[in-house]
């Protein structure tokens, strides 16, 4: 049986709804982030605040929130050319990943992260990734976790267990997931707090949050939202 956590954290809604089940699920929980050059500081500043509003709102899991780690990795983004770290519009690569994609992102975090759970002792490495609303990026398969896990375990001779609590489900049901687990108080929080708009915009405030409405981003959080609260209508009926 496990009980400590490492979770992978952006201060988006994803990752947010991991730190909430793994709060629900193990007796220990620390956090994990990277800076590495975002065009926008406002995903970092969404961590703290989403964390402030979770320990203020659940006390039970608050007693189980350790440590954050932030870590530093600019190099990504001077090794990489993506929309994400340079001043560059959306599209869509001849490859047919959009150019969002930062190569071995993923596989670099994951690394960093087993470093910092080997050091502190924690079990299992908890991230947001999901192939459903897939947005085509190779290293949020679930092939690829299962072969980092191996790698990884392996290679700090240490057994961690990579755990995706959304591989397999869409956004709409990443918000059922999230009202199970700390009620409609955790959607509204969700909602508020966390950021997922690649423009980094925070303007507007849509019932599904804050961003600019047109990145595939937003669209897909929208979408889900939407998707959320027809099937909470439907239910009520
Ligand atoms: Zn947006």
């Amino acid at each position: 049986m496990h009980t400590t956590a490492l979770v992978l954290f952006s201060g988006g809604q994803d990752s947010t709804t991991c730190l909430a089940d793994a709060l629900a699920r193990f007796g220990r929980v620390e956090t994990i982030g990277f800076d590495y050059g975002q065009r926008h500081r406002i995903e970092l500043d969404a961590r703290l605040r989403v964390i402030e509003a979770l320990r203020a709102r659940y006390p039970q899991w608050s007693d189980r929130l350790g440590e954050d780690h932030l870590l530093d990795v600019d190099i990504l983004g001077r090794i990489s050319d993506t929309s994400l770290t340079r001043d560059i519009a959306f599209r869509m690569e001849e490859s047919g990943l959009p150019n969002t994609f930062v190569p071995g992102r993923n596989l670099l975090f994951l690394t960093l992260a087993a470093a910092v759970a080997y050091r502190r002792g924690l079990e299992v490495i908890v991230t947001g990734v999901c192939e459903t609303d897939f947005s085509g990026y190779p290293d949020c398969r679930d092939d690829t976790m299962k072969a980092m896990q191996l790698a990884l375990s392996l290679g700090m001779d240490r057994r961690f267990l990579i755990d995706t609590p959304l591989m397999w489900i869409d956004k709409a049901a990443t918000w059922r997931m999230a009202e199970r687990l700390g009620g409609t108080a955790l959607v509204d929080l969700i909602v508020e707090h966390t950021h997922t708009c690649y423009q980094g915009e925070r303007g507007p405030r849509h019932d599904w949050g804050y961003g600019c409405g047109a990145c595939p981003a937003c669209v897909l959080r929208a979408r889900g939202f939407a998707g959320y609260r027809e099937t909470a209508a439907s239910a009520e009926r």
